[in-house]
């Protein structure tokens, strides 16, 4: 395991923009293309940086951390986010949401979704399947629809996974009964026969994490549902905010200003035992949790038991 820490110019955007592109140069591996600043905790890259910085008297500040662990690290941790890569030409989900339940207030552009349901199956178009085992269907973030093989549900299956259910997903071209089409009505024939599966997290978080001071830039002016904000920390639960299930999700934040938001995704976690479970077959889908920084897996931080800060 080793803490990567994130470092900002403490200056105004353009010049912090020049100071960026210069430091660059000396800096290439730790510096990415986009301007994030980023160091091994303790590492003598780090310490060059900061000796410069103090040289050149640039204003340098830690920003945050972020923790990142091996393969074989994975299971030294109770719980992941789940990161899944997403296939856009797949599936059906637009169809699969009821937009009328949208709060539908929001700001300039931006339409709120908050309140929307899912009230029918999810449909797939088999000829467009990039062969993943696990993958999300892009339309909204809000919640996200996580499809798995038939494959991955049987072993998630066979390993006793809780926190979700699978519903069988409907294939593009075939007439289905509109009963057999809503999301909860359960068909033997259909669920024998499927090859894809809507892996439905049913457990939300007991306690939303924390994540201190707020920013709070743009609100919803109907629903509250904060569109975008700057936190001071990553999110952080106590180990009795997350329940005992395999997996959870949660869309909310505890802030120290501003007390309980709501943000406008829903974050799925993932137990490390399934995570583990999910690499270890080889099942495809599973993406980097952070391109920038480079984090290949996102641990959930624990108070007492598993922060970066
Ligand atoms: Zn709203």
């Amino acid at each position: 395991m080793k803490k990567i820490v994130d470092y900002g110019i403490d200056e105004k955007p353009d010049k912090a923009i020049k100071i960026t592109i210069k430091l660059r140069k000396l800096f290439p591996k730790e510096i990415s293309e986009f301007g994030a600043i980023y160091f091994e905790e303790g590492s003598e890259r780090e310490k060059e940086f900061i000796d410069h910085a103090r040289k050149k008297r640039i204003k340098i500040s830690r920003r945050g951390a972020f923790i990142s662990c091996t393969r074989s690290e994975i299971t030294r941790f109770p719980f992941f986010y789940l990161s899944v890569k997403a296939d856009r030409d797949y599936g059906q989900k637009e169809k699969a949401f009821d937009m009328s339940l949208a709060c539908g207030g929001g700001v300039d552009e931006i339409f709120c979704e908050t309140g929307i349901k899912q009230t029918k199956k999810i449909i797939i178009d088999p000829k467009k399947s990039k062969k993943l085992d696990i993958m999300d269907v892009p339309f909204t973030s809000n919640p996200p629809a996580f499809i798995v093989s038939k494959r991955l549900k049987d072993l998630l299956e066979a390993h006793g996974v809780t926190g979700c259910k699978f519903i069988p997903c409907l294939e593009l071209g075939k007439d289905y009964p509109e009963e057999i089409t809503l999301l909860h009505t359960h068909d033997e024939s259909l669920a024998e026969t499927a090859d894809y599966f809507q892996l439905l997290i049913t457990e939300t978080v007991i306690n939303p994490p924390s994540v201190g001071y707020v920013k709070i830039k743009d609100s919803c002016p109907k629903c509250k549902t904060v569109q975008n904000m700057e936190i001071e920390t990553n999110p952080v639960f106590t180990i009795d905010d997350l329940r005992k299930t395999v997996f959870q999700v949660f869309n909310q934040y505890s802030t120290s200003n501003s007390g309980i938001i709501r943000i406008p995704v829903e974050i799925p976690i993932v137990s490390s035992r399934i995570l583990d479970l999910i690499l270890e077959n080889k099942m495809k889908g599973i993406r980097e949790y952070l391109g920038d920084p480079p984090i290949q897996y996102g641990i959930v931080e624990i108070r007492g038991i598993v922060t970066a800060d």
